[in-house]
């Protein structure tokens, strides 16, 4: 009996130390890993208390092509220059497919999970609006598959549409927000975009916790150079007059299959990058209000800070085409506030 009780524990004994030298292996295989790729292991900043705010932002990107994988390398080379990304904004169609969307369709990965997987942009969190492309369910089911696959943080747990429009801080500057960005769904009749200017009003004069930037995302154009300049949308009617009437430095949206910027006294800064991925606009009419068309595929990067936001178009080269900064001491809508940089 005492053999046996001896036997048993030197197996035991054994088996620990086995067991101890396995895991001081393992961790030196993890330390040595982490040394040698250390972007892998970056651990992503918190834009809630950040001082500054870097983040890309384009749309029509869901084409699953060369070309929207080019641009996803483009943004992974230009953040793993600069060392800073907190997240992506994707300004709708998001999937471009003529069948029905599904949280479980394929699509999932093959336009958005593995298109964007390099070591930056697997770390951060996409906010993503609907496009004309992404409507494939009536406006007033509440449910879509998009919505779902943020809710039910599926795949990577990137994607971020909590609804059909939110609003999300960033950033925090002696407790106050360096800058809020509300998102909508611009596929919206007049009557419910009636709705959505309201909640853009209540996040920008109604909310006492005002933000030092303020910023607002659509997928349609309000003014444009490009394809869809003759465009009828509510927009103009319905939303333009709050964006002027809450002072909004930044409308960013997609839908011209370019890039532009957009300057017009009393009306927000026009960022448009509907440049991800899929087929490209050329320019339709002349204005002096157009500072920049740029007929290439790339991403904007914005870089917010309390004094001085940044705005630099990258096309799919990671070539840096245009810069542009708005300065904060300047009175906002003011088009000359807008300075040029290259
Ligand atoms: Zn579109």
């Amino acid at each position: 009996m005492k053999q046996l009780f001896n036997r048993i524990s030197a197996l035991l004994s054994k088996r620990w130390v086995i067991s101890i030298i396995l895991i001081v292996l393992s961790v030196g295989a993890i330390g040595l890993h982490r040394y040698f790729h250390p972007d892998i292991y970056r651990i992503p900043s918190n834009p809630d208390n950040a001082q500054e705010i870097n983040f890309f932002a384009l749309g029509d990107q869901g084409s699953g092509s060369l070309d929207q994988r080019a641009v996803a390398d483009a943004m992974e080379k230009v953040a793993s220059k600069n060392k800073k990304l907190d997240f992506v904004v994707l300004l709708g169609d998001n999937f471009y497919i003529d069948k029905k969307l599904t949280e479980s369709s394929p699509e999932w990965n093959t336009m958005f999970e593995e298109v964007y997987s390099g070591a930056y942009l697997s770390a951060v969190p996409f906010y993503a609006i609907l496009g004309n492309h992404d409507k494939d369910l009536s406006l007033s089911q509440a449910r879509h598959p998009e919505i779902e696959y943020s809710k039910k943080a599926l795949g990577s747990n990137r994607w971020r549409m909590p609804a059909r429009y939110f609003h999300s801080d960033f950033g925090n500057i002696n407790g106050r927000v360096l800058v809020r960005i509300v998102f909508l769904d611009t596929n919206a009749s007049a009557d419910e975009m009636a709705t959505q200017a309201k909640y853009v009003r209540e996040q920008f004069i109604k909310n006492p916790v005002q933000p030092i930037w303020k910023i607002v995302a659509g997928h349609h154009t309000i003014r444009t150079c490009g394809k869809h300049f003759e465009d009828k949308t509510n927009l103009v009617k319905t939303l333009l007059p709050v964006l002027q009437e809450a002072k909004v430095d930044i409308y960013l949206s997609g839908h011209d299959h370019n890039q532009q910027f957009i300057v017009k006294d009393n009306e927000p800064r026009y960022v448009i990058n509907g440049a991800g991925g899929k087929s490209l606009y050329s320019q339709k009419i002349h204005s002096d209000d157009l500072r920049f068309f740029n007929e290439d595929y790339g991403f904007v990067r914005l870089k917010v800070k309390p004094t001085k936001l940044s705005i630099k178009f990258y096309n799919k080269s990671t070539e840096n085409v245009w810069s542009h900064e708005l300065l904060r001491t300047c009175d906002s809508l003011k088009s000359d506030c807008t300075k040029s940089v290259n």
